[in-house]
C-alpha cells in the first residue's frame, strides 16, 4: 500500500475560502516527497488533515493502506507530523517534553529512545532546560523529535526550514537523509524549490488547492 493516498481531497473552511480543490497525491513507501506551493497554497491544510487536526470537507485520506476513518487512532500512530507553529508547554524541559509525549502513544520504557533522538538532534546539552529558555532553531530541533518519538514509518515536515538560520538548516537537511536511508517515508512542504531539489525524489506543486504538476525532480528541473 501507499505510504500515503489522497484522493479527491476538497476542504472548505468557513467563509468561504476553497483551501483544497480535489488534491490526489500517492506517496510510496520510502520516498521523500516535496510538496512545493507559494503561500496560501493549501500545504498546512493538507498536512492538518492527514494530522486529523481538521477534517476535510470531502474526499479521502488512507497511511499504509487504512483509511483515517478507518480507524484514526492507528492511523495517527503511523505518522508523524512536524507543525510550523511550534507548540511546546514552557514549564517542561526538552527532555521531558518528549518523554511525556511517549506516554501520550503509551510508550513506557522510550528512555534509551528519547535519548538517541536528543543526541541527533543536537538537543543532548539543553535536555535539563525549559522549553522557553530555548531559542528559535532549538525549539525546531525538539518540534522535530517530539514528532518521532513514537518511531512512525512516515514523518510530514510542514516547512521545515522557515526561518532557521543556515547551520541549522544544512542540519535538518542532512537528517532528513537519514531518515530516508533508515527507510523512513518523509513528506515535507516547502516554497523553496531549492529545498525540494536537495532532499526529494518527487514534488508536488500545488497551487489554490490543486496539484498542478507532480513529478520526479528531475523531470521537474528540466522543464523549468
Ligand atoms: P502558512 O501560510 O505559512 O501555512 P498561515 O499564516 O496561512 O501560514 O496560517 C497560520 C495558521 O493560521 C494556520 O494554522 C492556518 O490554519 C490558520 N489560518 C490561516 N489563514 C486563516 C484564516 N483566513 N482564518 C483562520 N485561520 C487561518
Ligand atoms: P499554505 O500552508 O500553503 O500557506 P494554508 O493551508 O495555510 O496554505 O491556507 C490555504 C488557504 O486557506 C489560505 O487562503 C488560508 O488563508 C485559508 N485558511 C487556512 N486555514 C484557515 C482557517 N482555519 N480558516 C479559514 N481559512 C483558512
Amino acid at each position: 500500500a501507499a505510504a500515503l493516498l489522497v484522493e479527491g481531497l476538497v476542504k472548505r473552511y468557513k467563509g468561504g475560502i476553497t483551501a483544497l480543490d480535489g488534491v490526489d497525491l500517492r506517496v510510496e513507501p520510502g520516498e521523500v516527497f516535496a510538496i512545493l506551493g507559494p503561500n496560501g497554497a493549501g500545504k498546512s491544510t493538507l498536512i492538518n488533515i492527514v494530522a486529523q487536526i481538521t477534517t476535510a470537507t470531502a474526499g479521502a485520506v488512507a497511511v499504509f493502506g487504512t483509511a483515517l476513518q478507518q480507524d484514526p487512532l492507528a492511523t495517527k500512530r503511523l505518522v508523524g507530523i512536524t507543525p510550523q507553529e511550534i507548540a511546546l508547554d514552557p514549564f517542561f524541559t526538552v527532555r521531558e517534553v518528549l518523554v511525556n509525549h511517549a506516554g501520550y502513544y503509551g510508550f513506557r520504557d522510550a528512555s534509551a529512545h528519547v535519548e538517541r533522538l536528543l543526541e541527533r538532534l543536537g538537543l543532548a546539552e539543553h535536555a535539563h532546560k525549559r522549553t522557553r529558555q530555548l531559542s528559535g532553531g532549538m525549539k525546531r530541533r525538539l518540534t522535530v523529535a517530539k514528532s518521532l518519538v513514537h518511531q512512525p514509518p512516515l514523518i510530514i515536515l510542514d516547512e521545515p526550514t522557515a526561518g532557521v538560520d543556515v547551520a541549522l538548516r544544512r542540519d535538518l537537511w542532512a537528517f532528513v537523509s537519514e531518515l530516508h536511508q533508515e527507510g523512513v517515508t518523509v513528506i515535507l512542504t516547502t516554497h523553496y524549490l531549492e529545498e525540494a531539489q536537495a532532499l526529494a525524489g518527487r514534488v508536488a506543486i500545488i497551487n489554490h488547492g490543486r496539484v498542478v504538476r507532480c513529478a520526479p525532480m528531475s523531470q521537474l528541473l528540466n522543464s523549468f
